[in-house]
């Protein structure tokens, strides 16, 4: 006798995307093999020249992660030793890691409660002299509210460098995620909506001075004509990881499509429950990285799901001031409470494209019961 065992939901599968195109991945990957040019060259500046006008920005730089591309914009942007740069309470610890890369002092805002990304009025009452920067984060696929920090950072003579790294393809009031502030930096990640291979991240701006700066720093600070104008870093995206990059940036907006139509059915499907559903800001095209509603026992919610074979994952189980790797800024409990209190309530949901019917079907079922109290 068989035992009929349930196939496990995963949380996301990288897989799926890749069966359409492998032929072209495959081709890809022959065209790099035989031309030779791995680290930048002809498909980094292909993908360069292709990604800044999928955005309608100037320039794209290609660089060796998400990380890096926050780190060396912050540096093109002038932060340094002393400075302060404002950033949301709960977000990856890239994006303030790469304020401490550059020697300044990371200074959290809490969050909207509705939306989950950084409120302007807490970033407002975070400035001080010292305030060189803001770094907005486009949490979970949807863009924070550029409109009043660029207002913010205009009173203040502050610069703008958005978190874009989830976000590939979203949009607010008709401006993209990445465009509008002074640089915008993206992940290539493989989990992320437009995913490498391996590692890689792109820095992309309208500033000629941003651009510039960031070529040189990617590349050991060197001119294009081997004269090292200062000391710079290793991050160079690969012509490999370009060359398939190329193939799936021409998928992102389908792909994004299927997560947003994922996406709409889990809210026509849980409007009923207990479960809190995203709020999508007007104006706002929310591309849906990750599809994160709250619950009330949120632990217990997570094994039932468990039990009934579907993956889920917390985005993110600390906030920042809370992280051991950032107890050294002084921040106590208590002090961001919108983040402090949806930490313990949000779950990210399976969400990526391809996601089958039958897959979404069992996942609403598991949720329906496991918030049925
Ligand atoms: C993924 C991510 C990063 C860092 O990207 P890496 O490519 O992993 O260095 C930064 N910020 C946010 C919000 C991210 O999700």
């Amino acid at each position: 006798m068989t035992t009929l065992q349930a196939t496990t939901i995963p949380f996301v599968d990288l897989t799926r995307q890749h069966q359409p195109i492998a032929e072209q991945m495959r081709a890809a990957y022959d065209r790099v093999m035989l031309e030779g040019s791995f680290t930048l060259g002809t498909e980094v500046d292909a993908f360069e020249a292709e990604f800044a006008s999928f955005l309608g920005a100037r320039y794209a730089v290609g660089v060796g992660s998400g990380t890096d591309a926050l780190h060396l914009a912050l540096r093109a942007c002038g932060v340094g030793e002393g400075d302060e740069v404002i950033t949301a309470v709960n977000t990856f610890a890239a994006t303030a890691e790469a304020i401490v890369m550059c020697g300044a002092t990371p200074v959290f805002a809490d969050i909207d409660p509705a939306t989950y990304l950084i409120d302007p009025d807490a970033v407002e009452d975070a400035v001080t002299e010292r305030t060189k920067a803001i770094i907005p984060v486009h949490l979970y696929g949807q863009c924070a509210d550029m409109e009043r920090i660029g207002a913010i950072a205009r009173k203040h003579d502050l610069k703008v460098i958005e978190d874009a790294c989830q976000a590939h393809g979203a949009s607010t009031k008709g401006l993209m995620a990445g465009t509008a502030g002074d640089a915008g930096c993206f992940s290539f990640y493989p989990s992320k909506n437009l995913g490498a291979a391996g590692d890689g991240g792109m820095i992309v701006t309208n500033d000629d001075a941003v651009a510039a700066r960031t070529r040189l720093l990617r590349n050991h600070g060197e001119d294009g004509q081997r004269l090292h104008l200062e000391p710079g870093y290793c991050s160079r995206l690969h012509g490999m990881q370009a060359a398939l990059l190329r193939v799936k940036l021409r998928e992102l907006p389908k792909w994004n499509d299927m997560r947003a139509a994922a996406a709409s059915q889990y809210v026509a499907a849980l409007s009923g429950s207990s479960a809190v559903l995203p709020t999508i800001a007007p104006g706002a095209r929310h591309v849906f990285h990750l599809f994160v509603v709250q619950v009330a026992e949120r632990d217990r919610f997570r094994q039932a799901l468990d039990r009934r074979h579907v993956q889920t994952a917390v985005h993110y189980p600390v906030p920042l001031h809370l992280e051991p790797a950032f107890t050294g800024l002084g921040y106590r409990p208590g002090q961001f409470p919108v983040a402090e209190a949806a930490t313990s309530r949000i779950v990210s949901l399976p969400m990526f494209p391809y996601m089958t019917e039958d897959e979404l079907q069992r996942t609403v079922e598991a949720v329906l019961e496991a918030t049925d109290d």
